[in-house]
């Protein structure tokens, strides 16, 4: 069976989750179940069950007298099983329908709140929202789905760029290969000392992101993540850029959580176009290995893209879905000197946060950050992407002499803490219970 029959036949059908008593367990759990042959999906829990943001295991409820017998059999603490029931919710969204919605819209939005499936057709129908009332019911309806699925809380998660040198040439990027800009790497000892400052904070997950450089040997890349392990006990999310499925897999043994390696376009002349130096199909299957690892695995699109169409964008998010993915991060094209692209208009803000809303309303219970690049692009950016179905924000981390360096486009807006906590304080949300400092 392909993979993207195996995701949509499959996907929709696992009805269950199984939380445990930490990750350890819970990628304990994973292993097990799925080399016992049950077929499973990590998701983040849903609303209600467990604390914000954390993950559980989904599986096909049909299974769950084996999946309990597996884990009667070895020694993985879960705390629980609990349905998923399918919803309708036209009742309790009864507000959206006294809008003054098309009828196409409005019967689209009934079977979003019915838990149906929605095809291209209808994903393109919610993308080209232009009315006032439906963009106020999309928007709603997006943030009522995180509300449900996710709760009030934004997941803070915060980034250190740690190296701005990279072998690829894709074209949007201000970092590729042939850009004159001022290079650096930061040592093992830099890193660490980040990463302390951002323990000190109160914060559970790195992101280690460097453009493509193998400088970073597979031996370098294991030992960052075992010091961090050792010293931090953190959660680590590795944005390297494609490396060797043998490197992916070492990197998971030594402690690395989640990968967020972006497909940026779901088409695949558009992704030829973008990347001289990458292959869609290879990307598509580092994907695929990524999640075969037990990574957590991360995507994402690049809205605004010279050739871009809306049927892109659907792809995109149906990509996202197909592949069962978790995170995903989705911004807007942003312009950077000295690039191929670099005249080319920054993406719309309005589509992009389109985008993320329908992301919301198809891929449900997954997070969604409010991007630098909405930040960059809008000064209200981060609390309107919370507004429309984001979750989480990623912090940049990497230390201030070195920021400016990496520069993947220009402006770029350097999130810091106290500006994370009043968009979502502004957006009427909570900051975390982790937060030691700043609230
Ligand atoms: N090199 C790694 C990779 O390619 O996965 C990680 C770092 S890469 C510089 C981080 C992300 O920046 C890319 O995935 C892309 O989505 C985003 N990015 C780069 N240039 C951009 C631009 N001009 N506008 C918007 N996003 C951009």
């Amino acid at each position: 069976m392909a993979l993207r029959d195996k995701f949509i036949t499959t996907g929709g059908e696992k009805n269950s989750v199984l939380l445990c008593s930490s990750t350890h367990h819970l990628l304990e759990a994973k292993h097990h179940l799925s080399s016992s042959g049950v077929e499973i999906e990590l998701v983040p829990a849903p609303s209600g069950i467990g604390s914000a943001c954390t993950t559980a295991i989904r599986f096909v409820r049909a299974k769950e007298d084996l999946v309990r017998k597996l884990l009667e059999d070895s020694s993985i603490e879960w705390t629980g099983i609990y349905p998923i029931e399918k919803k309708d919710r036209i009742d309790t969204w009864d507000g959206l329908w006294q809008l003054n919605l098309g009828s196409e819209f409005e019967r689209i939005l009934q079977k979003v709140a019915q838990d149906q499936v929605l095809s291209k057709e209808e994903i393109i129908i919610l993308l080209q929202a232009q009315r006032s009332d439906e963009l106020t019911a999309l928007f709603k309806a997006a943030s009522k789905i995180r509300a449900e699925m996710l709760g009030a809380t934004v997941d803070l998660r915060a980034a250190i760029e740690f190296s701005n040198y990279c072998i690829k040439g894709c074209n949007y990027c201000g970092l590729r290969s042939k850009q004159q800009i001022n290079r650096y790497r930061m040592s093992k000892q830099e890193i660490i000392s980040a990463v302390a400052e951002i323990n000190q904070l109160g914060i559970e997950t790195v992101i280690l992101q460097s453009g493509e450089d193998p400088w970073y040997t597979t031996d370098k890349i294991i030992e960052i993540i075992q010091e961090i392990k050792d010293k931090f006990g953190m959660k680590i999310t590795l944005s390297l850029g494609e490396r060797s499925k043998q490197e992916y897999k070492k990197f998971k043994e030594a402690g690395a959580d989640n990968y967020l390696l972006k497909l940026e376009a779901a088409n695949r002349k558009l992704f030829k176009q973008l990347h001289p130096d990458d292959q869609f199909k290879v990307r598509r299957e580092h994907t695929k290995w990524l999640k075969e690892l037990g990574y957590i695995t991360g995507s994402g699109n690049i809205v605004g893209l010279p050739g871009q169409k809306i049927e892109d964008l659907a792809a995109d998010i149906l990509f996202y879905k197909e592949y069962g993915i978790h995170m995903i991060g989705i911004g807007p094209f942003l312009p950077a000197k000295g690039t191929p692209y670099q005249n080319h208009p920054p993406g719309d803000l309005l589509l992009s946060l389109k985008t993320i809303a329908v992301t919301r309303l198809v891929c449900q219970n997954v997070y969604i950050p409010s991007t630098t690049a909405l930040a960059s692009l809008a000064e209200d950016g981060l609390t309107r992407g919370l507004e429309v179905g984001a979750n989480v924000i990623m912090l940049i981390m990497t230390p201030t002499i070195l920021r400016e360096k990496y520069q993947i486009y220009s402006g770029k807006n350097m999130v810091g803490l106290k500006t994370a906590i009043s968009s979502i304080k502004k957006a009427g949300r909570e900051v975390p219970g982790y937060i030691k400092q700043g609230i």
